[in-house]
């Protein structure tokens, strides 16, 4: 499918049946595949033939899914996982461990911004968090010695900040160490940042790609363009020998395209087990299908709420990168010509009292802990997502407590703006 457009991949990408097969990718409900002999499977656990043997670790029909996200970006691999957290912290953990060290943009999504800064703390792995927008020389003050990564967000939830992936990729590079991005809200029909110097991306594909609310999932996927071997000496655990698998090494058994997403099955999903339903990995193929027809509403209803909104007389800012005038408006025009989502954020004059009677009066968009849906929801992240973060954390994330997510469905806009309307003339 690698020739085709990003449209095309949507809908056909992954799985080409054969004579007389299925049209729709099989949901393989099943735990565990049979072997004739024990030797047979003996070569399984060894990673000496490839084959499913138990659905902790693989399964057909997420691979077929993984397939299509990896043409999607332009990888040359891709696992699914259980969720966008899971798709995180595996990339992460792949590469870095207790004692390591990871430079991330402080705007990320407070859910990741909490694994890094306590969970993974607790693992003994720092961060150093840096502003998206910060000079290139204060990103190159945040390497350390032991960095192994660099880690950003396309478009930040709900910041909204654009990252500037040239700038950050250059900078990674430049230290030996890999550029992880989330392309969670911009998705690969608006933005794909391996073709812009990213190793390795991330997804929940809870959001956008799903699209309908109907399961949690994430996904990961490699460029197969960092030559870890040239970096053998911060990444041991590609480039040595791995004694749970009788001491193959990562990197030169699966070589620079598969060493990374192999490695991360093979140890991560073996141990910690966070994988995606079958049944789910189905219905997020279902909105795959028709990421790209959606993804340009969303985009549309975005900018049509935003401009609405930038000239209300009771709202304090507006943030949408697709705006005119936006802070991250021209890096947006860089990274995503087409389109960036559906999410704007703003605020209130009347501060966090006149978010609160805003959203209460809302009638078509529903207050949720979602975003990224084909039905309008919205968000107050000072009293959800963002709630174990104090101020100072709050406004180096880019969110301030009268701040409202909101996040555009496919609905009609003029729909979407009247409601918007009548709830403010109740604040
Ligand atoms: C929602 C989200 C996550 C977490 O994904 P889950 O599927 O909820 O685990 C990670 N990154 C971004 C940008 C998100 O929006």
């Amino acid at each position: 499918m690698s020739d085709y457009k990003i449209n095309t991949k949507c809908v056909q990408g992954g799985y080409t049946p054969g004579n007389g097969e299925p049209r729709q990718i099989p949901i393989i409900q099943s735990t565990t595949f049979k072997y004739a002999t024990s030797e047979d499977m003996g070569k399984l656990f060894d990673l000496e033939a490839s084959g499913y043997f138990y659905t902790r670790l693989q399964n057909p029909t997420n691979d077929m899914v993984a397939a299509k996200i990896c043409d999607m970006e332009g990888g040359s691999a891709a696992m699914l996982t259980s969720s966008g957290q899971a798709a995180n912290f595996y990339a992460i953990f792949n590469i870095a461990n207790c004692g390591d060290h990871v430079v991330a943009s402080s705007t990320i999504y407070g859910g990741t911004y909490n694994l890094f800064h306590v969970t993974m703390r607790k693992m003994g792995i720092e961060f150093t968090f840096v502003e998206p927008d910060c000079s290139e020389e204060e990103l190159e003050a945040a390497f350390q010695p032991n960095t192994k990564a660099v880690f950003g967000e396309t478009i930040a939830n709900p910041a909204l900040t654009v990252l500037d992936i040239e700038k950050f990729a250059k900078a990674a590079h430049a230290h030996g160490v890999p550029l992880i991005i989330d392309n969670t809200f911009a998705t690969p029909v608006n933005c794909r940042p391996i073709e812009w110097g990213c190793d390795i991306v991330t997804h929940s594909t809870t959001k956008y790609m799903d699209g309908h609310g109907a399961g949690v999932g994430g996904c990961i996927v490699d460029s197969g363009k960092f030559d870890w071997m040239a970096h053998a000496d911060k990444f041991p655990g590609l480039t040595t020998p791995d004694d749970s698998y009788h001491g193959i090494t990562y990197a030169e058994k699966f070589g620079q395209a598969g060493a990374f997403i192999t490695k991360c099955t093979a140890q991560l999903m073996r141990d910690f087990g966070s994988i995606q339903s079958p049944q789910n990995a189905f219905l997020l193929n279902l909105g795959l299908e028709s990421l790209h027809v959606r993804m340009p509403r969303h985009c549309e209803n975005g900018l049509a709420v935003a401009k609405f909104l930038k000239n209300h007389p009771k709202i304090s800012f507006v943030t949408y990168p697709g705006l005119e005038g936006d802070k991250y408006y021209e890096l947006a025009q860089k990274y995503m010509p087409n389109g960036t989502c559906g999410v704007v954020s703003f605020g209130f004059k009347g501060g966090r009292a006149a978010a609160e009677t805003f959203m209460k009066n809302l009638k078509l968009a529903a207050i949720e802990t979602h975003v990224a849906d084909a039905r309008t929801c919205c968000l107050h992240p000072a009293s959800a997502t963002h709630r174990q973060m104090n101020d100072q954390e709050l406004v180096a994330a880019g969110i301030t407590p009268d701040l409202v997510r909101f996040s555009c469905g496919i609905e009609d806009a003029e729909d979407l703006i009247a409601d918007i309307a009548q709830a403010l003339d109740e604040v």
